[in-house]
């Protein structure tokens, strides 16, 4: 492997971007008095506070009324199974889901396909069928996702996979309840070990606008609901036609909670001001995960890599001689291991125009060299080599963006691979914090190391970060954004 001295390389002097820095952010951010900052515990306070502060030394201006802190709510509902139900035709039938709020609802059922509506595909499940007031049924996953042709974007995963996305199109047309059949035929990962509920039986956080429930059924249960939904998958994935209709009688739904965690977490958001309201976003999380059976998650890699990184990147620009003639917003999210919650905040709540924006460069795990995990090993060609390999998710999306990351690349020479922009089994695009991006169409790249062994558990450690891999990352990221910020 030929390393770049990364001092000689390009426009940039070399004190204006410092791994020295970086690593104190780091150690900063994985202490124990921040415990993981996750949401809705006190680190996620710390942490937050500790970012504002790095963004405020750094000369970017609050985005908030003074502060640096854009807040929102949090509810966490720890689901009762013992007391929720759902009733079909006299049976019972076991599925997964909580709600923030109790539920108690009976009502007539639809089959609404993949419950997708994609008018850029010409493909509408929804398309005269009335799902008001109804509790609609739909599969997981899309259309064909392990077809090279398909029109949803091939292997690739598009954004109608999303299962937020799927809610809320049931809720815009008018359901009641989604009630979701894992799709006999999806070529999905089960995920690994690591996986677990956030806090104890909360698999979910909600936000604003999520309106109305959704529940999975178990698979052994689904021919119960709908005997053919085998066929009926492999019609729509054969013909792209979709085959909604009536289901039979009505169903029952009963939720109950144990108890309700509510509280308010942050997106911390600085502003270098440009000449105009056009903006460019670099973006990361702040949040990682909660102690558990008494072992405490740094997430160095995840996501302390990445909120160093935008830290850096807002100290480079705002001591730089020229300022770039956009605004820049430097954005570290709350929430994002609830669903990208921060995220979609934003994006529901921007500052500056979503329709201005320009680009959005999301830094997440950027610090560790990718490896196979058992949830990768035989569905992803990982090479051999990743040291200076990086992912770039979104590119399918937006291909312009993706051509300005590798004209700056040629200055910072990492390997760059949109293998996730090509794969169904990992469901990378929705995983990060570009996705609520890319659903409001707002250029947007996630760079992104790759998966390795120790995501998502206590091993998870400064001493694994890859600081060469860390400041090329870093760098391609500030010559990106400053093509797209002149
Ligand atoms: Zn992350």
């Amino acid at each position: 492997m030929k390393l770049i001295p990364f001092l000689l390389t390009g426009l940039l002097a070399a004190q204006e971007l410092s791994v020295e820095r970086m690593k104190s952010d780091l150690n900063a951010l994985v202490t124990r008095e921040m415990n993981g900052r996750v949401a809705l515990e006190p680190g996620s306070k710390l942490a937050a506070d500790f970012i504002a502060e790095g963004f405020r030394k750094a000369g970017l201006q609050p985005c908030c009324n003074g502060s640096y802190l854009q807040e929102f709510p949090l509810v966490a509902p720890l689901g009762d199974p013992s007391a929720s139900r759902l009733i079909y035709q006299g049976k019972s039938l076991s599925f997964t889901g909580t709600f923030k709020t109790a539920v108690d609802l009976r009502a007539p059922l639809v089959f609404a396909g993949y419950g997708i509506t994609a008018p850029e595909y010409k493909y509408d499940d929804y398309l005269g069928l009335d799902a008001k007031g109804k509790i609609v049924v739909i599969f997981d996953r899309e259309p064909q996702e392990a077809d090279a042709k398909s029109v949803f974007l091939g292997k690739g995963l598009t954004k109608h996979v999303a299962p937020r996305v799927k809610r809320l199109n049931a809720q815009a047309h008018g359901a009641v309840a989604v009630l979701v059949i894992p799709s006999p035929r999806s070529t999905t990962a089960p995920p690994a070990g690591a996986s677990a509920p956030l806090r104890g039986g909360a698999a979910t956080m909600f936000d604003e606008a999520i309106r109305i429930p959704m529940l999975t059924l178990s698979k052994t249960d689904v021919a119960k609901l709908l005997p053919d939904y085998e066929s009926l998958q492999d019609g729509i994935d054969r013909t792209l036609r979709p085959a909604s209709r009536s289901v039979p009688g009505e169903a029952e739904i009963r939720l109950r909670n144990r108890g309700v965690q509510q509280g308010v977490t942050w997106n911390v958001i600085g502003i270098l001001p440009g000449e105009s309201q056009e903006a460019v976003l670099l973006t990361s999380h702040y949040d990682h995960l909660p102690e558990r059976d008494g072992h405490f998650y740094p997430g160095a890699n995840d996501n302390g890599s990445g909120t160093v990184a935008v830290m850096e990147l807002a100290r480079a620009f705002a001591a730089g001689k020229k300022r770039p003639r956009r605004t820049l917003v430097f954005i570290s999210f709350g929430a994002e291991e609830e669903g990208l919650l921060g995220a979609f905040h934003y994006v529901e709540h921007p500052l500056f125009p979503l329709a201005g924006t320009k680009a959005v460069i999301n830094l997440d795990m950027i610090g560790r060299d990718e490896a196979h995990t058992s949830q990768t090993e035989g569905r992803l060609n990982v090479p051999a080599d990743t040291r200076l390999h990086l992912n770039l998710l979104g590119g399918a999306y937006f291909p312009a963006l993706l051509k300005q990351v590798r004209r700056a690349n040629a200055k910072v020479g990492l390997d760059l691979d949109e293998k996730f922009d090509h794969d169904s089994t990992q469901n990378a695009i929705y995983r990060c914090d570009h996705f609520p991006f890319l659903v409001a169409g707002v250029p947007d790249l996630w760079f992104f190391g790759g998966w390795h062994p120790g995501y998502h558990e206590p091993s998870d450690t400064v001493e694994k970060i890859n600081w060469e891999k860390m400041q090329r990352v870093t760098r391609l990221a500030y010559l990106t954004a400053q093509r797209i910020a002149n």
